[in-house]
């Protein structure tokens, strides 16, 4: 295996040059969620390496051969989870808890990496709030802003948006899609200069969350970047920030870090939650030995479902479900993907190229088994098989 050239050799996020790799991948899809309208060119998709690896100073996950360059994405890139009424619920009390706990009412929200906007269209009608949103996904199609309170900037953020008018800043499942993590917080610092009272507020995958579950469909090349609490509030601290709270949500599988721009360097005392290099590094450790076997047993289980001659499908088309195939590499032991979000359906996925299809469809595949990439829902996801009258067994993974 030739191995690819590093692009970064010291941590983006602290700087230190220890950087050790625990798991590695060739010839992944460059991206997960960006629709494709034909099996071949799913098949055909872009493709690039993971190299992930743990910094030990600052408990940071980068894929240290990230190449920027093959990234692509636009309106058809599909992430929005909007269409489940369990992620819907979050999204709302989370944007409740912000505007409580920050106060935020008639003020001007600005989110960068808003995706399709629906947080954005949430938190300008729960708090009476302007919103500016910026991601190249954007679609103000995809709202419903009746009084227009929402802008839409279709672009990635980059310094040319400093400028912009914000007493919030939004960013949400975006920075681990950002390589250059320092570079990045440093740059929004800049953008919000000398107005102290900018409350800013990220949500994000916990990295300690994937480690511990061996969720290897949680690391896919449009996540190069892997954050703790820990490791998150060190770079915000470095990037001059003061961390006012972080916490894990959504069954610990989200952090967010609620933070305010500060005047002095590496301000505010490390709070507990943030104490965690020694478990992240056993954490490390053990995903190193326990997911090839584990690997193992998955293939096994759905090589021996085909051989018997039953059909398996997976529900959940983003980058979990993508991820999951993807490295699995069963073939067409996978007969299809399942996915609510109708954006989805008739679609392949990059990479193993299958297609995505409505729960409905489940009716004339008869599948014996449906893996649900994401435990959360399985309340919602057996309400429709038995609404369906589907009888498949339901085995989260
Ligand atoms: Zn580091």
């Amino acid at each position: 295996m030739s191995q690819p050239t590093p692009t970064v050799d010291a941590c983006p996020a602290c700087g230190a040059g220890d950087l050790r790799v625990f798991h590695s991948q060739n010839s992944v899809p460059s991206h997960s969620v960006l629709m494709l309208d034909s099996q071949e060119e799913a098949l055909g998709f872009p493709r690039g390496d993971l190299r992930i690896a743990f910094c030990s100073a600052c408990g940071f996950v980068t894929n240290t051969v990230f190449d920027v360059t093959k990234n692509a994405y636009s309106t058809s890139y599909e992430e929005s989870q909007a269409f489940s009424p369990r992620f819907n619920a979050f999204a709302s009390e989370l944007a409740q808890r912000w505007i409580d706990t920050y106060d935020i009412h008639g003020k001007t929200v600005l989110e960068i990496g808003c995706g399709k906007g629906s947080f954005l269209e949430l938190i300008t009608k729960l708090g009476d709030n302007k919103g500016i949103g910026v991601d190249p996904s954007a679609r103000y199609d995809r709202l419903d802003d009746p009084d227009g309170r929402i802008t839409l900037v279709q672009d990635l953020y980059t310094e040319k948006y400093s400028d912009l008018p914000a007493d919030v800043v939004i960013c949400r499942h975006t920075l681990e899609h950002v390589h250059p993590v320092a570079e990045f917080m440093t740059q929004v610092r800049r953008a919000i200069g000398d107005r102290p009272e900018t409350i800013v507020l990220f949500e994000l995958p916990d990295v300690q969350r994937v480690l511990d579950d061996l969720g290897f469909w949680d690391v896919y090349y449009e996540h190069c970047s892997y954050f703790s609490a820990g490791s998150l509030a060190r770079l915000f601290r470095r990037t001059g920030f003061e961390v006012l709270d972080v916490r894990r949500e959504y069954d610990d599988q989200y952090l967010t870090i609620d933070a305010r721009p500060s005047t002095v360097p590496a301000p505010g005392e490390p709070l507990p939650i943030e104490d965690d290099i020694a478990r992240l590094t056993a954490s490390v450790d053990r995903f190193a030995t326990d997911l090839p076997p584990r690997l193992d047993a998955w293939r096994r289980q759905l090589r021996d479902i085909h051989a018997a001659g039953g059909r398996s499908v997976v529900w959940g088309g983003g980058s979990k479900g993508v991820t999951y195939v993807n490295t699995l590499q069963v073939g067409d032991a996978v007969t299809a993907m399942v996915d609510i979000n109708p954006f989805m359906q008739g679609k392949f996925i990059a990479g193993a190229g299958i297609e995505i299809v409505a729960p409905e469809r489940l009716v004339d595949i008869r599948p014996e088994v449906v893996f649900l990439m994401n435990p959360i829902y399985l309340d919602e996801v057996q309400a429709d098989l038995d609404r369906l009258g589907v009888d498949a067994k339901l085995v989260p993974v």
